[in-house]
């Protein structure tokens, strides 16, 4: 299909003239081409809706364009209710039917009356209730108390959408009772003034110059601003969005098979219809602000969990949001709440190979059943009845066709010829699985923030997403800084060391499904250091840095963020730690680690790494830990919170011989870490001690 040129969203009413001065809660209009809305339009009636829309798609046609015309009520019923008024369950006859009953004038109108006229014909309790009239009417309850529906409450598409109200209340706060009565009959017009050119989604194939679509703007469209009518304001924004929508995209929400009931356009693709930074780019995450780092005045050891509670608040996403195709959103980082599109199992379905039938025709004891030519085999169903009394093949996973309920297991069948025997009973939906019983359609699968694991691509899939909404990656730089340092593997001279660090960031960075950034190895060199710090910032939503972050001469990773006025220096309760900096360079976050090895690791895992999960969009986790007997002895001051290197073993935690935070191999040898609590504390052997593995940290 190709593209629609012009989109037009109306918000509907089924009430009277609204008088000359825009009001809510009265109809309105707004046009959109390639992701640019007009001004919304007031109608004040339905009369000039009408006359508008007309005018409108006649226009638009003239021009050459193809116009997609979205309104805000069902264009359906429930199932069995066009069939029922119309004698045909064709929903298209449904809007002739209403079409040739409704009158309609700017101050008044039959929809109550035809309301209870069609209940009569039920018995006068029902579908229909709500009664917006000073005047009882024949056959229509004013409220529930005495209601009964031949028909399901809600069509298919009303339980996937949260919130959505049903079509059968006339009267009261949201219902579109009355909206439909008032609607159907504009379409059906409007559909013949363009006969042979227009199409009614979903009944028939959107493939001409006009669609005329059922829409929800409160699927994805959010508050509007402070003193902007709500319906003004969501018009607006649903066809802008939707007139920047992909072709293809568009095409794919518009692939729906719902012949009798309609279907809103867009459900279950509610995150590509939120008007997001994705779908406006200019519509960047807003800045961090500068004083996202500010530690409170007056304290000179601020202890850790103050500090981590001050990171957890200051920072937000700084991340856009991209579609991936499931087969490659495995650790990314899910942006919108999941909801199921099918339910699964989609169908009821055999659960083992075996023989299908109707429970009621088994009874006690040994049984024998004569065999229906044909079988059920998962993606080929049979598309016959089975009639009571009989039985059918069916192959695990397959489509129970109609008839069946139960399976009997071919271990438990003998088989002779056209025939089976096996022993009764069977319980009713026996060796079955019923449709929905894992995921109902609509519910909630996968929660935003969530990091895809393999089996949640499983569910997606399941559930029918082919793509899914994620954040973009954080892009995380790492910069190593100090005279001494050389690249791994390279001659190294008297008063040179291999730079541990950088390979070490570099790799957790990546371990934590970011994009990282390596920016190399600088000299303690404050120019050198400035220039790599504004590549950093072009490159990178957060830098890491490691050395020079005391407050020693050639410490020039502090020194250079104090002169810039970026620098928050925290001196944090902690060992291994000594000061670590944090600041705002051109707007994005430093975090400037100690040079030590150990100590780097241990603040990139306490502070560095919750502080990335808000940036990139997860959100903050606690790393998870355990208590468990120590395999040592620890005397400690109070003051300061301290982390060990140790590893479990036989049960019990062990730590690294000594804890000199220049001693790499200690933190190879380690597993994770032991958490000493601020407090002072004297740990004996077969104490508990707090033990985070690395895997808690993500590692
Ligand atoms: P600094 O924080 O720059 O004073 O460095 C503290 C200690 O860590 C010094 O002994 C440095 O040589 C060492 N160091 C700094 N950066 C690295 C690195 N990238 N790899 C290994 N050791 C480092
Ligand atoms: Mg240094």
């Amino acid at each position: 299909m190709s593209r629609f040129d012009t989109i037009v969203v109306v918000d509907w009413s089924g009430g009277n003239d609204r008088g000359l001065t825009p009001k809510p809660d009265a109809i309105w209009g707004c046009v959109a081409r390639s992701g640019v809305s007009k001004e919304p339009v007031y109608l004040r009636n339905r009369q000039v809706a009408e006359m508008w829309l007309h005018d409108l798609i006649e226009a638009e046609l003239a021009a050459g364009r193809r116009v997609l015309a979205g309104f805000d009520f069902p264009f359906g019923y429930p199932a069995g209710m066009a069939e029922a008024l119309t004698g045909a369950s064709d929903p298209l006859a449904l809007w002739d039917w209403f079409e040739a009953r409704i009158e309609d004038a700017p101050k008044a109108n039959n929809r109550f009356d035809l309301a209870g006229r069609i209940n009569q014909n039920f018995g006068g309790q029902g579908p229909f209730w709500g009664n917006g009239l000073r005047r009882d009417v024949d056959g229509l309850p004013r409220n529930k108390a005495r209601y009964s529906n031949p028909f399901a409450d809600r069509r298919q598409a009303e339980l996937q959408a949260p919130g959505a109200f049903t079509c059968w209340q006339m009267a009261g706060a949201g219902s579109v009772g009355s909206q439909v009565f008032m609607g159907l009959p504009v379409l059906a017009r409007l559909r013949r003034a363009f006969a042979g050119r227009a199409s009614a989604w979903p009944f028939e194939t959107p493939d001409r110059e006009i669609a005329l679509v059922e829409v929800w703007p409160s699927l994805s469209v959010s508050k509007p601003p402070e003193g902007v009518i709500k319906d003004a304001y969501q018009v607006a924004t649903l066809a802008r969005v939707l007139s920047a929508l992909p072709a293809r995209e568009l095409d794919e929400m518009l692939l729906v098979s719902a012949p009798e009931e309609g279907w809103i356009l867009g459900l279950g693709y509610e995150h590509r219809l939120v008007d997001s930074a994705a779908t406006r780019p200019e519509l960047q995450p807003p800045p961090l602000r500068n004083d996202c780092f500010a530690l409170p005045a007056g304290i000179d050891w601020t202890p850790v969990d103050q500090a981590l509670g001050l990171l957890r608040t200051g920072l937000h996403p700084v991340v856009l949001q991209e579609d991936v195709p499931v087969m490659q959103a495995v650790g990314r980082v899910l942006a919108h709440d999941l909801m199921a599109r099918r339910s699964n199992p989609p169908h009821r379905n055999t659960a083992v190979d075996g023989y299908g039938f109707a429970a009621g025709s088994v009874g006690e004891g040994p049984q024998v059943l004569p065999l229906m030519a044909g079988r059920s085999a998962a993606g080929k169903p049979f598309d016959g009845v089975v009639p009571e009394g009989r039985a059918l093949r069916v192959l695990t996973g397959a489509d129970l066709p109609a008839g069946v309920d139960t399976v009997v297991l071919d271990e438990d069948v003998t088989r002779g010829t056209g025939e089976i025997a096996f022993r009764g009973a069977l319980r009713r939906g026996a060796n079955t699985r019923e449709a929905g019983e894992d995921v109902a359609r609509g519910a909630l699968v996968l929660s935003a923030g969530r990091i895809l694991t393999p089996a949640d691509l499983a569910l997606a899939a399941a559930v029918g997403h082919g793509s899914l909404r994620v954040f973009a990656r954080l892009r995380v730089a790492v910069i190593s800084t100090g005279d001494e340092l050389v690249e791994a593997g390279a001659a190294a001279e008297q008063g040179q060391i291999y730079d541990a660090n950088r390979p070490m960031l570099l790799a957790m960075a990546a371990r934590w499904g970011f994009t990282s950034v390596d920016l190399g190895r600088l000299p303690d060199n404050r120019a050198v250091l400035r220039d790599t710090l504004d590549q950093a910032a072009q490159q990178a939503d957060v830098i890491l840095t490691s050395g020079g972050a005391s407050a020693g001469d050639e410490d020039h990773v502090s020194a250079l963020m104090r002169e810039s006025g970026a620098l928050q220096e925290w001196r944090i309760a902690l060992k291994p730690g000594r000061p670590l900096v944090l600041g705002l360079w051109q707007g994005v976050p430093v975090f400037g680690l100690p040079g030590n090895p150990v100590a780097a690791l241990v603040c990139a895992l306490v502070f560095a790494r919750p502080a990335m999960g808000i940036l990139s969009g997860e959100g903050w986790h606690d790393p998870v830990g355990y208590d468990l007997p120590a395999n040592f002895e620890k005397r400690k001051k109070p003051g300061r919170r301290e982390y060990l290197r140790a590893r479990v073993r036989n049960g019990k935690v062990e730590v690294f011989r000594s804890e000199g935070s220049g001693r790499i191999s200690g933190l190879s040898w380690a597993e994770g870490l032991v958490e000493l609590e601020d407090g002072a504390c004297h740990v004996q052997p077969g104490d508990p001690v707090r033990y985070i593995p690395f895997g808690s940290f993500g590692l």
